[in-house]
């Protein structure tokens, strides 16, 4: 299966049991926007609580708020999102499609990159333990011709972005050839700016009514309330804010299920530090935050920093996470330094002193930031998109599985009675009121054994719990795991422990 199969097949599984649905999908569904179904919002909900609990409860100093979508329009001027919160848009006059122009370059350096893995991977093959890639990749003829072309394509994108010059970007894709995978085309309009906020009016009358915006981002929200916490949480710096909420942009090209949507979620931390040492903090959080992905255990191997070379005009340095999805490496989380930008506008645009006083300095300034800033969206998708296995079974058979970190699964353990009658399910009932209070756990009678194992695998469940007539007798059930379908006879008053020791999130926890 390509990677781009196992797209499709991967949004279709999302569907078919309960992970996500296209939203409003008896009116034919709404661009890029989704709903997640029973099985969806349990993953999401695990997701987010172990990110909550990794900033909240495992530093003392960080705190965590809600604040609302809504906000002063004032603040979007502010923070500058009125005025520059814009994507490059670009139109493909023959398929009628809306592409972001940078997009469609960062895709072709991407395309190039892949064939020069591609040449680097056949010479290893080659080449076998005596292969130098630095020096394959310094003489072979094909790899120096790609790498030129990528170096060239490369540093006019980089000056087109610094200048923001959206000719360029157009002419970029006109050189290249860079058609549109619709149409096959190169017959594009002109790249255009795009203002990515969503607006509605608040109040009742039409006249008094003002603009305000969905907000684009949750960090706001954290700076416009640094006061009001530092001051009654008593918060000394350095400290952090953290936030889960929704945030919504318009985004123009909704075409990648929940990578981009135009209503998500973000969990976002700012740390807020003296002047100064944002760089050392911007390296500390860099390192956090790998580690709190490559702690769920979906390898290493599959994330990557990509720092960024054009920084916005507030920031000092700027990297993002990226995780290697069926479509390639993106972004999940950025990371950034964003000096006393925030803070000084709004103290600039409000009127009102955002200040901190150092009692060690006998000084008082505005606070640098450190952000990060994750999609929980993404890292939904990266979870799934990882976890999807067809898998080849000794008998020939073919099963599904998703093979989810178990302390993010959405159901822990199913209880299955063998049969529906002799008195099996009143003892699977027994043994779901058991666990009920500690996991999230599924009953289920229909169908044969073989068929209910291969729903939960479906589903990600780490175990599924078979109570059968020698239970009966014995006190016993048999404790079958998902990944290595391994089965053991396990007595009904130790299985909290043994599901507990798998799936505890706090074990995830402790080896941050
Ligand atoms: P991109 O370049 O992919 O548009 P971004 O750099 O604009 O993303 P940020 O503004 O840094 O993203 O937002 C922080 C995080 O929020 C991203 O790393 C991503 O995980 C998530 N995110 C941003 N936009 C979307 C979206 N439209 N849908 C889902 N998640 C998103």
């Amino acid at each position: 299966m390509t990677q781009e199969e196992l797209f499709k097949v991967l949004v279709a599984h999302c569907k078919e049991y309960g992970f996500i649905f296209p939203s409003s999908e008896i009116y034919d569904g709404l661009a890029a926007v989704y709903d997640y179904g029973q099985m969806g919002v349990e993953l999401k909900n695990n997701i987010k609580q172990y990110w909550w609990n990794a900033m909240t409860r495992l530093n003392e100093n960080i705190v965590g708020i809600d604040s609302c979508i809504f906000m002063h329009p004032r603040i979007w001027e502010a923070s500058g999102h009125v005025s520059a919160f814009n994507d490059p848009l670009i139109d493909n006059k023959d398929s009628k499609k809306r592409y972001r122009a940078d997009v469609l370059i960062e895709d072709f350096l991407g395309k190039i990159e892949e064939k020069i893995n591609k040449e680097v991977a056949k010479g290893r093959k080659r080449f076998g333990d005596s292969f130098d890639e630095a020096q394959f990749r310094a003489t072979n003829p094909n790899v120096l011709r790609e790498q030129a072309k990528w170096d060239e394509v490369h540093n006019r994108y980089v000056a087109a972005e610094k200048a923001n010059d959206l000719a360029e970007y157009r002419q970029i894709i006109i050189d290249n050839n860079i058609v549109c995978p619709i149409s096959g085309t190169c017959n594009w309009t002109e790249v255009r700016q795009f203002n990515l906020m969503f607006q509605t009016s608040m109040g009742s009358t039409a006249d008094g009514a003002s603009t305000i915006y969905l907000r684009p981002e949750t960090a706001q929200g954290i700076f416009v309330n640094y006061l009001n916490v530092q001051k009654t949480g008593r918060m000394k710096i350095p400290f952090g804010i953290a936030q889960i909420g929704k945030a919504f942009r318009n985004e123009i090209v909704a075409r990648q299920f929940i990578f981009r949507m135009r209503e998500f979620e973000q969990m976002e931390m700012q740390f807020f530090i003296k002047p100064g040492t944002e760089l050392e903090w911007f390296k500390k959080w860099k390192e956090q935050r790998m580690k709190w992905h490559v702690n769920i255990g979906m390898g290493a191997e599959n994330y990557r920093f990509h720092d960024h070379e054009k920084l916005a005009h507030y920031a000092n340095a700027a990297t993002d996470i990226e995780f290697l999805f069926p479509f390639g490496f993106k972004e999940l989380e950025g990371i950034h330094s964003r000096t006393n930008w925030d803070l000084g506008r709004h103290q600039q645009y409000s009127g009102r002193k955002i200040e901190y006083f150092d009692p060690e300095e006998g000084a008082a300034y505005t606070p640098y930031v450190v952000e990060t800033s994750i999609g929980v969206d993404r890292m939904v998708l990266a979870v799934l998109s990882h976890s999807y296995k067809e898998e080849k079974l000794e008998n020939g058979e073919t099963r599904v599985v998703l093979s989810i970190p178990a302390p993010l699964a959405p159901v822990k353990a199913a209880v299955l009675p063998l049969v529906k009658k002799d008195g099996l399910p009143e003892l699977a009932q027994k043994v779901m009121d058991e666990l009920k209070y500690d996991f999230n756990c599924q009953y289920e009678e229909k169908d044969s054994i073989g068929k209910r194992y291969r729903r939960q695998d479906a589903i990600g469940t780490p175990f599924c719990i078979t109570v059968d007539h020698q239970s009966l007798e014995d006190g016993c059930v048999t404790v079958r795991e998902r990944d290595t379908m391994t089965q053991e006879r396990v007595p009904i008053s130790e299985l909290r422990a043994l599901i507990d020791k798998r799936v505890n999130l706090n074990n995830l926890l402790r080896k941050l």
